[in-house]
């Protein structure tokens, strides 16, 4: 383990026995705001202002004509007095980059990953449990491949019927039922999107 995750420790969490920290932790506590604003207002968009710095809002959804975005290093907070948005460094990206609020902690690994950060790994147990869930799901979606294949296979019936030759008759089907089998693994795909 890096020397990231073992000065993480206090923050971390047990996860079933196991030691956790969260991207969104992590973020918090290794990428400045003041870094993320920098960034993603691009140089000389920040000036300072006593104890903040203020610029024209970043996020995409805001055409900010006046300075209206603030970000205050010392408290690791910004607000755009705009569009009425505010938070840390975590919710700048995740706005920035357009996240839905559950999908904050991918927002977070994505700033990790920016700022050259390690991203705290899920914890072995995780793991094992999808490890172990995996022979399951796979043989689930086998079933489910045949189910469509031979649903598949019934409207071509009238079709192999025609062929009088019972070889060739045979060997179509075989054809057929493999060429259908792909179509039924992309429907099964699809369906389980
Ligand atoms: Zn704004």
């Amino acid at each position: 383990m890096s020397s990231i995750h073992q000065a993480g420790e206090t923050r971390s969490q047990r996860y079933q026995g196991v030691s956790y920290t969260r991207p969104i932790d992590e973020a918090k506590r290794l990428v400045p705001v003041m870094d993320q604003a920098d960034r993603l207002c691009g140089p000389g968009g920040l000036r300072r202002v006593g104890k903040e710095w203020v610029g024209r809002c970043p996020l995409p959804d805001h055409e900010d004509r006046s300075p209206s975005f603030t970000v205050n290093p010392e408290k690791g907070v910004w607000f755009c007095h705009g569009c009425l948005r505010g938070g840390d460094v975590v919710e700048l990206a995740r706005h920035a980059w357009g996240y839905h609020e559950r999908e904050a902690h991918v927002a977070a690994a994505y700033l990790l990953m920016e700022f050259g950060h390690e991203v705290p790994q899920r914890p072995p147990a995780w793991f094992r449990k999808q490890e172990r869930q995996q022979p399951i799901r796979r043989a689930l979606e086998e079933v489910k491949v045949r189910s469509v294949q031979r649903r598949l296979m019934r409207l071509f019936k009238p079709y192999l019927a025609r062929i009088e030759d019972a070889d060739e008759r045979h060997d179509e089907a075989l054809r057929l039922w493999e060429d259908i089998g792909k179509v039924a693994r992309l429907v099964v795909k699809a369906a389980s999107r």
